[in-house]
């Protein structure tokens, strides 16, 4: 257990981020410092490691003790300017590498978009050799890391160039359906046969907020729009087709740049489904196995074969698809190396034009979490690297980075990153849209949260949807209002 004793402050919650990445087991509890030397826990029974940070205007204070005994104590002297929370990380870093002997890959990094500190440096930096020297002294970033962080970034700026981001905005619809939950899911899904009955509600439910969203933002254009989920392709194909009628005939399709479906689920896919997205201008979708090994598949709850996802894929490139990502999750409960080898050469036979690589990620919201007695790889770092391997030996290009927390990760590479390869002309690029939150994404149906970016304000606000399917069916003029209010409370909406 380790407990940080820090006032109430603006980077508490970085702090406890960090010190879970260097006691990646352990509880951590955030204290106050009037209750120092008072655990909740028998000391005798285990061990307690205590941080306690003192911040001062011109000093920062960090003390370590385990069971109560100090070890470690650290002061320096810093100025209180913008740098402030970089150097109390930096010394919270120094002190918990001394006591655990490890080294975060990642440095003092935490959150789950390294690539925009990159971007944000690179605005005023432009050499390699000069990213890397403030990424290593800023943020104790490893060579290897800078390298990836610094050839992501560079594509991200690139592609959203190309697209004129600033004079667009983006459309999520979310498709809460899937055919049976995934061990380790945390979105929002519900079971397509279970709620069978609910989903044409939906649909008009959803088709409410569409209509309120073809005039919702008026001052930019339609860059792309994402239908995901959950699994789109859940729906039946008269559903579908209701779905993409609606959607094409109710948005202006003349700037847009991409047009996605998540097909997710190879056992929800038909040729039908495919010809449809296809007839009616998906120009991008995903056929996500995971994993190529069965026994995997019906450990982690996934109805579906390997032959349906070979199956699936080949009827999509009947289809006419010709830009189909696969999603792949390193560090899966029981595969190996060699599971994650063989599942990369069934891949290969596929040559999808884009392939994203996630760690395994036990959110709380998850069946699967680190009390389950299953066997998670302790090797993750060592799979995502073959998959960086596999990825620029088959011409495929790193663009879109990010990380989760909780993602497995052994030695010094815990907090994994999760990675999209693709081939050239084949980005996804409203990946990089949502992860690098460079303009405004209008998230429509259950569970989905608009992101409105000002950029020239540096901020970004968050408009959420009630989750449940039975709430949004009803209160769905309660979400479109939502939207309104913040967009009038902004002057933007006139209404
Ligand atoms: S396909 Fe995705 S959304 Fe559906 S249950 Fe599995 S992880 Fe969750």
């Amino acid at each position: 257990m380790v407990e940080i004793f820090i006032k109430q402050c603006s980077y508490a919650y970085e702090v406890q981020a960090l010190v879970k990445s260097f006691y990646p087991h352990q509880y951590i509890y955030k204290k106050d410092p009037e209750l120092f030397g008072h655990t909740l826990l028998d000391a005798a029974t285990e061990d307690v490691v205590q941080i306690k940070i003192e911040l001062e205007e011109a000093q920062i204070g960090i003390s370590l003790l385990q069971n109560e005994i100090p070890i470690l104590e650290k002061r320096s002297a810093v100025s209180k300017d913008k740098t402030y929370k970089n150097q109390l990380k930096i010394l919270l870093y120094q002190i918990a590498s001394k006591h655990t002997g490890r080294h975060l890959d990642w440095g003092t990094l935490t959150g789950v978009r390294p690539t925009k500190v990159f971007m944000s440096i690179m605005e005023n930096v432009h050499t390699f050799d000069e990213v890397k020297a403030i990424m290593k002294s800023n943020y104790l970033c490893s060579d290897e890391k800078i390298e990836l962080g610094y050839q992501i970034a560079k594509k991200e700026m690139d592609l959203l160039e190309q697209i004129d981001y600033k004079k667009g905005y983006s459309i999520y619809i979310g498709i809460p359906f899937c055919p049976t939950t995934c061990l380790y899911c945390s979105f929002t899904s519900f079971s397509a046969k279970k709620y069978a009955n609910y989903i044409d509600d939906y649909l008009d439910a959803l088709f409410k907020e569409i209509d309120y969203a073809k005039d919702c933002i008026t001052d930019k254009k339609l860059t792309t729009i994402y239908i995901g989920g959950g699994t789109p392709t859940a729906l039946n194909e008269e559903q579908l087709e209701r779905l993409l009628i609606k959607v094409t005939q109710t948005f202006d399709f003349s700037d847009i740049k991409e047009f996605t479906v998540e097909a997710g689920r190879p056992d929800s896919i038909t040729f039908e489904k495919l010809c449809l997205l296809k007839a009616y201008g998906v120009d991008r979708i995903s056929i996500n196995p995971q994993t190529m090994k069965e026994e995997t598949l019906v450990r982690i709850g996934r109805s579906h074969t390997v032959s349906q996802v070979k199956e699936a894929f080949l009827l999509a490139r009947k289809a006419g698809h010709e830009n189909i990502n696969m999603d792949l999750i390193a560090g899966l409960p029981g595969e190996t190396l060699q599971e994650m080898k063989e599942t990369l050469e069934e891949i290969k036979v596929l040559n999808p034009d884009s392939i994203t690589v996630h760690s395994l990620v036990t959110k709380r919201a998850a069946r699967l979490n680190w009390e389950d007695d299953i066997e998670i790889p302790q090797n993750v770092d060592e799979m995502t690297d073959l998959a960086r391997h596999f990825a620029a030996t088959n011409d495929y290009v790193p663009y879109y980075m990010y990380r989760q927390k909780n993602a497995q990760g052994s030695g010094t590479g815990a907090n994994q990153e999760n990675i999209g390869y693709a081939r050239p002309a084949k980005y996804g690029i409203y990946n990089i849209i949502i992860m690098e939150e460079k303009h405004t994404i209008l998230a429509l149906g259950a569970g989905a949260t608009s992101k409105f970016v000002f950029e020239d304000e540096n901020r970004m606000e968050r408009v959420e949807n009630v989750k449940s399917l039975v709430d949004y069916i009803g209160r769905v003029d309660e979400m479109i209002e939502r939207k309104a209010a913040f967009l009038r409370k902004e002057g933007l909406h006139e209404q």
